[in-house]
């Protein structure tokens, strides 16, 4: 019988459009699918891992239909592999590539040590829509401002999607697993798991039935109403795109058939997929940018870091006494998710009218979001803090007041996130449900009467800061 191969998932938990899955079926030998519980998934925040187990679970059922299994093992990723290869007789191995700097290294070392012991090992694109190495500027060297790259993608031939194979040939034994509920990849969670899986979707088929919701019901509008947080008018498609339960191929798709029937929002939409695209693209060329201020100049800036301070604390908390920070922070809580309009309110709230350093609030939403992606979070924050490439000058304070008047008009949001007047809201009083016992907190709390830092005087605060550290 010819060898096996071996497919190591990733953030790739799909079988249609998976060119990895593709090349190993491609084989003669049977297919052997794995993941691998290495130090890249013991180090994920306590939402994105719990995440992950949600996926991992749909992906073994996936799987199983298809006649096949999800080996699942643990521990140095190379030796598990080794062990994988030894245990089966494997000669091949495919995956799908990865971009955020530890993956790659992890990722070269590997490759490198299997080839040396003779496995064919095969990478294969499908996490982007297109390699950061392949999009360069006239000068050759990466785009560091968005409207140029887009202009430099947005025409470009974007290959057909792949359908999930027929049939993965099983081997005629299977090598031993791990079983998922013994990794206890939720226990960080603690109570708030129940709160959050009510709000995730996970699977390639939820994702699939997301992507076509959003297309036949919300495309059309999605320009206009993208940044209303009570709209629900956006794809919430991050959460899937985060672990390839999607890919952005058949969502860029999907985004191309609409705009050719004329659906307005469609470019818009096609025009944030690029983002994610373009955080990517920066995120591989400057793998220092979850860690580093982009422009240098940044480095001698007063921002506060102390995971102490009150004010840290009342922001981590949702008590900072701005109603749309809270509500933002408190919907983060409850779904593992942030509408984007309230992301970049909370982190202007937070780089500028509490001065405190963005890493403090990259590290935060990385323990707390679903969607949490290496890219889109470092990208997301440095921009909103002024550090950053292309980003929004720091001078430019959202008042969260105007914000709130202009894109919660209605307070619907408010009324979803805090528990306002007589009757709150389910989604209100979950929060006291999700929120560690160690926070004692409960709906009957008094609101904070007065913010944490004045609106007028942390702007002051903020500029004058600004004007030092630049003059
Ligand atoms: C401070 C901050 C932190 C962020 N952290 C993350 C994160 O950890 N994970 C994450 O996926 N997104 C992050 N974003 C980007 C954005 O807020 C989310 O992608 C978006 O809210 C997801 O909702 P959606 O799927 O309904 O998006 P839609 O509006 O339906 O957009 C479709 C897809 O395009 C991509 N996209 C949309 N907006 C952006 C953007 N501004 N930048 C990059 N890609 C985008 C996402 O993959 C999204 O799923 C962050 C933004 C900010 C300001």
């Amino acid at each position: 019988m010819t060898a096996p191969t071996l497919i190591w998932f990733r953030r790739d938990l799909r079988l249609s459009d998976n060119a990895a899955l593709t090349a190993a079926c491609e084989g003669e030998g049977p297919v052997i699918p794995v993941h691998i519980r290495d130090s890249l998934v013991d180090g994920l925040g306590a939402a994105p891992k719990f995440r992950l187990e949600l996926g991992i679970e749909a992906l073994a059922e996936s799987l199983e239909d298809k006649g096949s299994r999800l080996i699942l093992r643990s521990g140095d990723a190379l030796e598990a592999l080794r062990a994988l290869i030894r245990e089966t007789g494997a000669t091949r191995l495919c995956w799908s590539r990865a971009y955020d700097p530890d993956s790659i290294a992890r990722d070269t070392r590997i490759k490198a040590a299997l080839e040396e012991d003779g496995v064919e090992v095969v990478s294969q694109p499908g996490h982007l829509l297109f390699e950061p190495w392949t999009v360069q500027t006239k000068e050759g060297g990466f785009y560091k401002v968005f409207t140029p790259y887009w202009r430099a993608v947005r025409g470009r031939d974007v290959g057909p999607a792949l359908s999930a194979p027929d049939r993965i040939p099983a081997p005629e034994t299977w090598p031993d697993s791990d079983r998922l509920a013994d990794w206890h990849l939720s226990a960080a969670m603690d109570r708030g798991a129940d709160i959050v899986r009510a709000h995730a979707l996970p699977s390639e088929q939820a994702a699939q039935a997301r992507l076509g919701n959003f297309v036949a019901r919300r495309i059309q509008d999605y320009a206009e109403l993208r940044d209303f947080p009570a709209a629900d008018a956006t794809s919430d498609l991050s959460e899937n795109l985060s672990l390839g339960e999607i890919s952005p191929r058949q969502c860029w798709h999907a985004g191309q058939r609409a705009m050719e029937e004329g659906k307005a929002g469609a470019e818009t939409f096609l025009k944030e997929l690029a983002w994610r695209e373009f955080a990517y693209h920066l995120l591989y060329h400057a793998p220092s940018l979850p860690s580093e201020n982009w422009r240098e100049g940044w480095n001698d800036f007063p921002w506060k870091d102390d995971e102490r301070l009150a004010e840290i604390r009342a922001w981590k908390e949702a008590r900072t006494g701005v109603p749309i920070v809270d509500a933002a922070m408190r919907e983060l809580y409850v779904t593992g998710r942030m509408h984007n309009r309230s992301r970049m309110i909370v982190a202007s709230y937070l780089t500028k009218h509490l001065l405190v350093h963005w890493r403090v609030g990259l590290k935060w939403f990385e323990d707390t979001l679903i969607d949490w992606d290496p890219a889109n979070n470092a990208l997301g924050w440095q921009w909103v803090a002024g550090s950053g490439p292309d980003a929004s000058p720091y001078f430019r304070i959202f008042n969260p007041a105007t914000q709130r008047e202009k894109f919660d008009p209605d307070k619907t949001y408010l009324n979803r996130w805090l528990p306002m007047g007589e009757r709150p809201s389910q989604t209100a009083l979950a929060f006291y449900e999700a929120v560690p016992r160690h926070w004692k907190r409960s709906a009957e709390e008094d609101y904070p009467q007065a913010p944490v830092v004045d609106l007028k005087e942390g702007r002051a605060r903020a500029l004058a800061a600004y004007e030092d550290s630049t003059s």
